[in-house]
C-alpha cells in the first residue's frame, strides 16, 4: 500500500514541476495509469488511492480484468483498435487513443450512435512514418481533419503520439513540438478544438509536458516494470 502510494505522488510531484518549468498549470494535465499487465487488486488499490483515469491496450485483456475492478474508472483504451472489437471497447472505455483511419473513426462513430454513447477520440499520428507503428500519416490526416471532425457520434479532443525509440528523452522531444505543431495547424484549418495532447510515457513524460502534453500515459513508473513485453 505505502509504496503504491509513495509511486502516485512522486509522478504527481515529477509532473507538477514539469509543468510549473514550463509555465503551466499541473491541473491542466491528466494522469493516465496505464494498467495492462497489472491484475485488478493493483488498480483498485490505485484507485481507491484517488488515481480515478486509467488505460488499457488489450480488448481481451480489459474484459477479463474489467469486472473485477471497482465501477467509476475513467477508462481509456490505448491499444490499436480492430473494427470488430469496436462494439467491445466502446461498451466499457469512454476514451479511445487509438484511432488512426477515416474508416476507423466512422464506424466507431456508428457503433457509437448505435449504442447511444459519444466516445471521446484521440486521433493517433505516425509521427516518423514507421512501418512498426499504427497512425495516421500527417498529410492523411490534413486530409480528413474536416470530415472527422463533423462525423455526429464522437468527440475529437486531440492527437496521441509515440515517437521513435530515442537515446535519450530529450531526443524525443522534436516529436512531440512536432505533434503539438500538427495539432495547432489542423485546429486552424478545421476549426475543431482539438485541445488534447497524448504525449508522454514514463521515460519521457516531463520532456513531453515541456512541449504542451495534456495526457501522460504511464505504467512502468507507476507500477513497476511489467513482467512481458507487450507487442
Ligand atoms: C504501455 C503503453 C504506455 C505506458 O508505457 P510505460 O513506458 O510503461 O509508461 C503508454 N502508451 C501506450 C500506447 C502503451 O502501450
Amino acid at each position: 500500500m505505502a509504496d503504491a502510494a509513495q509511486r502516485l505522488e512522486d509522478i504527481r510531484a515529477r509532473i507538477a514541476t514539469a509543468a510549473v518549468r514550463a509555465g503551466r498549470d499541473p491541473s491542466d494535465i491528466v494522469l493516465l495509469a496505464v494498467s495492462k499487465t497489472i491484475p485488478a487488486e493493483a488498480i483498485a488499490e490505485l484507485f481507491a488511492l484517488g488515481q480515478p483515469s486509467f488505460a488499457e491496450s488489450r480488448q481481451q485483456e480489459a474484459d477479463a480484468k474489467l469486472p473485477s475492478v471497482p465501477s467509476g474508472i475513467d477508462w481509456h483504451f490505448i491499444g490499436h483498435l480492430q473494427r470488430n472489437k469496436v462494439r467491445k471497447v466502446l461498451e466499457s472505455f469512454g476514451t479511445l487513443h487509438g484511432i488512426d483511419s477515416l474508416r476507423l473513426a466512422q464506424h466507431v462513430s456508428s457503433v457509437a450512435g448505435e449504442l447511444g454513447l459519444r466516445p471521446d477520440l484521440y486521433l493517433e499520428v505516425n509521427l516518423a512514418a514507421e512501418p512498426s507503428k499504427h497512425g495516421f500519416d500527417p498529410d492523411v490526416l490534413r486530409a480528413a481533419i474536416v470530415e472527422l471532425a463533423q462525423l455526429p457520434n464522437i468527440q475529437i479532443r486531440g492527437l496521441m503520439g509515440i515517437p521513435p525509440e530515442e537515446k535519450s528523452p530529450e531526443a524525443a522531444r522534436r516529436w512531440f513540438a512536432d505533434l503539438r505543431k500538427l495539432r495547432d495547424d489542423l485546429a486552424l484549418q478545421s476549426g475543431a478544438a482539438l485541445a488534447g495532447l497524448s504525449m508522454g510515457m514514463s521515460g519521457d513524460f516531463q520532456i513531453a509536458i515541456e512541449e504542451g502534453s495534456t495526457i501522460v500515459r504511464i505504467g512502468s513508473a507507476l507500477f513497476g516494470k511489467r513482467s512481458y513485453q507487450e507487442s
